[in-house]
């Protein structure tokens, strides 16, 4: 589905939007985490081929149709929406006005999965005026919608729009990290207070790696790089004990140890 540049940079991204286009269970709304914003932009507009390709609907597309052109171009009307800040505010920001209009323009009926991308969406861009006109189309959105959010760091994004989204690392160096469980229900904190609790979250993060076809390797690497920023400073004695819970689990995995056992005993050392 993905372009091969996309495929190669960010496998478990690809991996995880092309399973959920293919089990029809897209979200509302994605924050897309990079500070490569040229390739925010690339996944949104490649996402929005994939829905409406005229030849290839919901596979590879064909770039040749009139919907795969206008996407590229950024000239589609309905199919691809990019939400740039005001040019003449001298703050930088997205209009209020501008927010008011989409929503006017997403409620009319349209064939098109319609993708609203929006490049730069950090809370000095994308005001909490603004942020709060949308809520209810994000959490209600209405069938064949989508926002992309695309920000440099999960931190200066408006909490109303955090909840109501689902967070994708997009990170080069290491071939490609994604937070794969909905940061809502599981809130991939791995620390417990029982024991309960703790295999509850290690059978989830199993079905979820499961049934996302991801490696247990490239996920711990995940939480590495998510939690590094959340917890370095915040809570150093948290953050030391994740690390040395997820080094013993690399450890594991490279004397073959079953990923069960290895995700059951990362969930059990951090009982707190
Ligand atoms: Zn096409």
């Amino acid at each position: 589905m993905f372009s091969d540049y996309l495929k190669r940079d960010y496998s478990i991204p690809v991996q995880f939007l092309e399973n959920a286009i293919k089990q029809s269970k897209l979200a509302n709304s994605y924050i897309l985490i990079s500070r490569n914003q040229e390739d925010s932009y690339l996944f949104a507009t490649e996402l929005a081929k994939i829905l409406n390709c005229q030849k290839n609907s919901f596979s590879k597309p064909c770039n040749e149709c009139l919907n795969c052109k206008w996407i590229e171009k950024n000239e589609h009307p309905h199919a691809f929406i990019k939400v740039t800040p005001d040019e003449k505010s001298k703050k930088g920001q997205v209009k209020v006005e501008e927010v008011r209009e989409l929503i006017n323009e997403l409620s009319k009926s349209t064939d098109c999965y319609r993708v609203v991308y929006f490049p730069d969406s950090d809370m000095n861009t994308l005001p909490a005026e603004c942020c709060n006109l949308m809520l209810k189309t994000v959490e209600e959105s209405p069938a064949k919608l989508i926002f992309i959010f695309g920000n440099k760091s999960k931190n200066n994004i408006l909490p109303t729009i955090l909840s109501r989204s689902q967070l994708i690392y997009l990170n080069k160096i290491i071939s490609g990290s994604i937070l794969p469980l909905n940061t809502d229900k599981t809130n991939i904190d791995l620390f417990s207070s029982s024991i309960s609790e703790s295999l509850d979250k290690a059978n989830l993060i199993k079905e979820t790696l499961e049934n996302n076809e991801i490696e247990l390797k490239e996920f711990l690497t995940t939480i590495a790089i998510e939690k590094y920023e959340d917890l370095k400073y915040s809570n150093q004695r948290s953050y030391s004990r994740l690390y040395r819970e997820l080094t013993k689990a690399q450890g594991k995995l490279k004397a073959f140890m079953q990923p069960r056992i290895v995700i059951e005993d990362l969930c059990l050392g951090l009982i707190t």
